[in-house]
């Protein structure tokens, strides 16, 4: 049984929401020109948040021309020193409003408030005094002596991290010298408007920021426009082939970062209470809405029994609810439609021979929820151990060997990320080496950090986020 805490809901008066929101372009909210308007909801009770405008193609053009002219007029020619003022104090400013920010996060996508206050907008922040300490040193950066931007960037991201994501896509293009024009997802608009208010806050010249909110119409309006010099894009891999399709044969530069399948490993003599927490966070973290997810579990056989036992034992201790509850582990599932497609994949599960197993919990009967669930006797041609599920579902498979373990963790169309535990040093480089993902974490999982690149292999996407390797894709080097 789950212990017994009292609720300690964080208060949500520091959020100032606004009944409706219009687009913020060239330094100034404004209405649409040829657009309609949406409903945001929280996930967690259905309640309308706001009201959001969905720009139409002549809104996205108003926005790259701002964009444009900023590029040409202020931000291309202001010298790194001035940009990196800019870029430290919006990271000050993030910090500053980081209470109401996570409020505002957890509101709006649903995830538990410990990990929007204890994760997300601290990385957020950590991402902007990164790379505005890159700002006067692109020249010291591997890319030859005087690196030019590129000049508009069209940025389209997911729900998952809303306030991450737009720290990853921004940070590093306006470190370099570039302005941009971007679109959050649908469901997760508001911390985007937030981050609008703060360039305003931050006296950032008008242009260098434009967010643009709507639905897929309005990013493929974006990507598309023939004014954008550079495209990048976090989301499915469906939406990524497509843009890769829009853009091939133009001149604009390109990165994806795309849907995972990610393998844990869990040897024998690795440490079990630790890998437990291992495999725990890998999946649940964040209702397992993260592309890195260890969706899949890969355990040495000798140790399958025990490992299993000791994981349904802690996931019976997983707190699911109210994500404003600061003792909440898992929260609400960001939107009917990604519940729908959960529940339609773990019913595959059934349908395919594999047992299914979910933490006992009582859940919330408003909102969207679906519980910590496992499901083992997978096999590698199941389709929940090859497709992504994209919520807190995960698919146990064993091995008996380290080269049963590559093979099978190999086995996938993606290739983001992979976790190894055991105990010996040799044996997590050797792995290292043979994993086709672009991070391996070792004895950890779901680590980030603002100096690390982050990036996929096959249909994982291609391009690297963060760290040096970061500014390569926002330079014409
Ligand atoms: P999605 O591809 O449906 O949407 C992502 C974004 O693209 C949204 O803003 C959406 O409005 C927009 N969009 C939709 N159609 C478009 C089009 N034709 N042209 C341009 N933009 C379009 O994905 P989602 O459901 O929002 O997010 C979940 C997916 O994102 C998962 O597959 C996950 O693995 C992936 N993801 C990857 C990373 C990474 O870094 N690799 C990070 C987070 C999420």
């Amino acid at each position: 049984m789950a212990f017994e805490y009292a609720p300690a809901p964080e208060s949500r008066s520091i959020v100032d929401l606004q009944s409706s929101y219009g687009l913020f372009i060239d330094g100034a909210f404004v209405d649409t020109t040829d657009g309609r308007s949406f409903k945001s909801v929280s996930p967690a009770t259905e309640e309308v948040l706001a009201e959001i405008t969905e720009a139409g193609p002549g809104d996205v053009d108003r926005a790259v021309k701002a964009a444009r002219r900023a590029h040409t007029r202020v931000w291309g020619p202001m010298s790194g020193a001035e940009r990196a003022k800019y870029l430290y104090r919006i990271a000050r400013i993030l910090q500053e409003r980081a209470r109401e920010l996570a409020v505002l996060e957890s509101l709006d996508n649903g995830k538990p408030i410990k990990e929007s206050r204890d994760v997300d907008v601290p990385l957020v922040a950590a991402y902007f005094f990164y790379y505005a300490g890159w700002a006067d040193k692109l020249g010291y950066a591997g890319f030859g002596p005087n690196p030019k931007s590129l000049g508009v960037a069209g940025q389209v991201i997911p729900w998952n991290f809303p306030l991450l994501m737009l720290a990853w896509k921004i940070a590093p293009a306006l470190a370099c010298g570039n302005t941009v024009v971007l679109k959050p997802a649908e469901t997760t608009s508001l911390t985007a408007l937030a981050f609008a208010e703060i360039c305003q806050q931050a006296d950032l010249p008008p242009g260098v920021v434009n967010i643009v909110t709507g639905a897929g119409d309005t990013g493929r309006a974006l990507v598309e426009h023939d004014d954008v010099d550079k495209v990048a894009f976090t989301g499915s891999t469906e939406v990524g082939k497509a843009i890769a399709r829009a853009v091939a044969g133009t001149d604009k530069k390109v990165t994806l970062e795309l849907g995972g399948k990610a393998a844990n490993i869990v040897f024998d003599d690795a440490p079990i209470d630790q890998a437990i927490e291992g495999i725990v966070n890998g999946i649940f973290f964040n209702q397992g809405h993260v592309c890195c997810a260890g969706s899949r579990l890969l355990v040495q056989e000798s140790v399958a029994d025990e490992v299993l036992d000791r994981l349904k034992r802690r996931m019976a201790t997983l707190r699911v609810g109210d994500p404003l509850d600061k003792n909440t582990d898992v929260g609400a599932i960001n939107s009917a439609e990604q519940l729908a497609k959960i529940r339609a994949l773990s019913e595959v599960g059934e349908a395919e021979g594999a047992e299914r197993w979910s933490a006992p919990c009582e859940l919330p009967e408003r909102g969207f929820w679906f519980p910590p669930t496992i499901f083992t006797g997978v096999s590698q041609a199941h389709r929940i151990a090859r497709e992504e599920i994209f919520g807190p579902v995960l698919s146990v498979l064993t091995f008996r060997t380290p080269a049963e373990a590559v093979e099978k963790a190999n086995n996938t169309p993606f290739g983001l990320s992979a976790g190894v535990w055991t105990d010996k040093g040799s044996r997590i480089l050797w792995m290292a080496n043979q994993l086709r993902a672009g991070v391996v974490w070792a004895n950890t999982f779901n680590r980030f950090d603002p100096t690390s690149p982050f990036g996929g292999y096959k249909e994982s996407g291609y391009g690297r986020e963060g760290g040096r390797h970061g500014l390569e894709a926002y330079l014409n080097a």
